[in-house]
This record gives structure tokens, sequence and C-alpha cells, in this order.
């Protein structure tokens, strides 16, 4: 990367490049997460054990490339095991131009409280409340069919930057309008996130510092 914008790189170099900005930011971690991207009728995606076997130092050779419209992709041994909702989300929303599914660390406790996370920053405005899909085994197909059921509807999110879903116990996917729009919409959620727990700790404001 000697001199050219991250931005002008071809995708696979870019979905290693936030690979790494996601794990040193907390916004995923060993455990997994997925990141792919649409190229026309294509996507390249991140591969298995991108986090447990990798963390997340992945080298261009890793990213997989393959059609959206059939299911070639699934008998891939390296396919990712999320790739299945990639798959479906691309094939079901025509504007989304990116898909991240992640374990951010101050999302996760939502997702296990089963709690949407309501917009408190301007900055998340946008986004509106992200909701909290029907539970389903990680990796099955259930899964896929209940994260494009919470993305209905919610298309004009999706034209403005990005929208999200909480998976229950799980994590978070996040389909934009190209990469850097679905990390960045993710880091705004995770840093919500955080601002909706942090209340809990603040002190009550001493009366001096009141705005009159
Ligand atoms: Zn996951």
């Amino acid at each position: 990367m000697t001199g050219t914008s991250i931005l002008a790189r071809p995708l696979p170099e870019q979905i290693v490049y936030i690979g790494r900005r996601m794990f040193e930011r907390r916004l995923t971690d060993m455990a997994g997460g997925n990141i792919s991207a649409r190229d026309g009728n294509n996507l390249y995606i991140s591969p298995r054990y991108a986090g447990s076997r990798q963390h997340w130092q992945l080298e261009t050779d890793d990213i997989l490339c393959g059609p959206i419209e059939s299911d070639d992709l699934l008998s891939h041994p390296r396919f990712s095991r999320e790739g299945k909702t990639h798959l479906a989300i691309y094939r079901e929303f025509a504007d989304v131009g990116a898909i991240i599914h992640a374990h951010p660390f101050h999302v996760l406790p939502f997702c296990v409280a089963g709690r949407p996370i309501e917009p408190v920053l301007e900055s998340t405005q946008k986004f509106g409340v992200t909701p909290v899909a029907r539970f389903a085994p990680a990796h099955s197909e259930s899964l896929a069919h209940n994260v494009v059921a919470c993305l209905r509807g919610r298309e004009a999110n999706i034209r403005k930057q990005a929208a999200a879903v909480l998976l229950p116990k799980h994590g978070i996917f996040v389909a934009g309008l190209d990469l850097f729009a679905a990390v960045d919409a993710l880091e705004r959620i995770d840093w919500n996130a955080w601002c909706i727990m942090s209340q809990a700790f603040l002190p009550a404001m001493p009366v001096a510092y009141e705005i009159a």
C-alpha cells in the first residue's frame, strides 16, 4: 500500500485492511466474524477461521471470490460458515455493497440481553433502532432467514449508509453501501452501545454544575 488510498485498492486488500482494524479496535474477536463485498455478480469474502486461526492477520490470497446467485461457494472448504447469511442479504437487497458480521465488545451485552440498541448519539440516528433477530443457531439457514427479515423495511437506512441486526447471544450483522460505510456504522453502533451502558456508572451531576 504505497501512497495509494486504501479506498482505491482492490476489494480483497480492503477486506484485509478492515479485518485488521476491526480486530485492533475490539470490533470483533478471535471467535470470528466475516467481511464481504459485492463486485457485480460476485462477492469477495474473508475465509473461515479468520479469527481463531489467523487472528485477523489475513493476506489477500486468503480472500475467497464466487458468484452471488448460485450456491457454488457453499462447497468451498474455506467458505465462512456465516456465508449463507451474506449470500441471502445480497440476493434480497440490491443496494447492499458490503456486509460485516462481528462480535463487538460493547454490542455483545445487548445480544446477551436480547435488547435492541436505540440510537443515543447524533452520529447514530441515521441507523434507527438496531433490532434483535429471532434466535436461530449460528451457521443455520434459519439464521439467514431471520436476519433478512429484520432488514426488510429498512432499505432507506441502507441507502443512507447501513442497517444492522443483532443476533441473540452471538453478535451483529451490518449491511452497508460499501465496506467503509459498513465498518463506520459498526464502530458507531458499538460506541453508541457503550454510551447506553455507561450511563449506569455515571454518578448524579453535582447541583453546582447543573445548567441553569
Ligand atoms: Zn459469529
